[in-house]
């Protein structure tokens, strides 16, 4: 049965991205090594599959891709016990969207080891609200719980915090009894942000330039989507014991740190790494989505698209434009 989904290609003409409908014999031909097919009804557009969909940095390996590195459905088919026909199931990583055939699309054919159950109480909608950028934010959340900073141990800063991984965090943080405090670089959003849960906004050009590698103590936790000096910074104010998560890269992929806040102050920079995070811990993250984020605030984070919408949202992605979480409808 053929499908709708987006279609990315390169030739001697360039790179191109349409909406295509294909087939189960391309599925086949094309994304051979999974062994279960996917009915996908909601996937998402994050950061990376807006640089995938855009070209504009080598996320895709393989050629051509139908890109979506989250998805979430009912099984069709399985050749794998753990997932009958008819489990609701959702995907985030594990390279789909960028050596895989990915979830923008009505079917993926995807490895029974790279999918989860839906968790009970959410919705699969829900689950695609979420994504990877909100179940990043839990790997970030958990991080800090995990390192010992406590809601009394002082405030936590959220970086790119108008932005997917930014406002789950807040809203996970928040809701876990900390007070938040919320860096971004669109003032107007303070709004939003204080409705997701941020007790302060902060203009991120005070963290953005080169800065001491210690400076005035402040934050017990960072969950830090941006890099570059951004995360020097909060790591140089980070108070003694505290935890930093570190997740993304939308100012930059360098790190113009020092290690004193590591080696006098015990600080520990935690890494975040979403693709291939071990099945126990995404399991873990997954649950508490299930049951510690707000249903209102996730609702007040999201935006609905179709899927030919996707093509152009990818742009808007890269351009910091997108508030909180875009939602795809594929079969729209
Ligand atoms: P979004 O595009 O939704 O948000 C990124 C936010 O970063 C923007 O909204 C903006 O926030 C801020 N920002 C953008 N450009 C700059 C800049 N030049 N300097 C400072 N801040 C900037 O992306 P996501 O939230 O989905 O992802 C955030 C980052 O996390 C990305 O780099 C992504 O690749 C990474 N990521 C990593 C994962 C992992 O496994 N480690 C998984 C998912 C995402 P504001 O407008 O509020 O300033």
């Amino acid at each position: 049965m053929s499908f709708r989904a987006l279609f990315l290609e390169k030739s001697d003409a360039g790179f191109s991205a349409s909406v295509r409908e294909l087939s189960d014999t391309d599925l086949a031909a094309h994304a051979s090594e999974g062994n279960v097919t996917v009915r996908i009804a909601w996937s998402t557009v994050n950061y990376k599959d807006g640089l995938a969909i855009t070209n504009r940095s080598p996320v895709v390996r393989k050629w051509p891709m139908v890109p979506g590195i989250d998805g979430a459905g009912v099984v069709e088919s399985s050749d794998d016990p753990r997932f009958a026909p008819g489990s609701a199931v959702i995907l985030n990583g594990w390279g789909v969207g960028e050596t895989h055939w990915g979830c923008l699309g009505g079917k993926a054919r995807l490895k029974a080891d790279w999918l989860i159950a839906l968790p009970d109480g959410l919705s699969a909608r829900q689950s695609m609200a979420i994504g990877t950028a909100g179940y990043t934010a839990m790997l970030a959340a958990l991080a800090i719980e995990r390192g010992g900073v406590r809601p009394d141990d002082g405030e936590i800063l959220v970086t790119g915090a108008a932005g997917g991984v930014g406002s789950v965090a807040i809203a996970i943080l928040a809701g876990w009894g900390y007070r938040v405090v919320a860096s971004t670089g669109r003032p107007e959003e303070a709004g939003y942000l204080t409705g997701l849960g941020a007790a302060e906004i902060i203009d991120r050009a005070s963290l953005s330039a080169a800065g001491k590698p210690l400076q005035k103590e402040r934050w017990a936790g960072v969950v830090d989507a941006v890099g570059s000096h951004t995360l020097a910074n909060a790591c140089a104010q980070t108070r003694s014991r505290g935890v930093v998560a570190a997740c993304g890269l939308a100012q930059g992929m360098d790190f113009p740190a020092t290690v004193a806040p590591f080696i006098l102050r015990g600080v520990t920079l935690a890494g975040i790494d979403s693709v291939m995070c071990p099945r126990a811990l995404r399991e873990t993250a997954w649950q508490r989505l299930a049951t510690d984020l707000d249903r209102s605030k996730l609702d007040a984070m999201t935006r609905e698209i179709a899927l030919a919408d996707a093509l152009p949202a990818a742009a808007a992605v890269l351009a910091g434009q997108i508030r909180g979480r875009l939602v795809v409808d594929v079969t729209r």
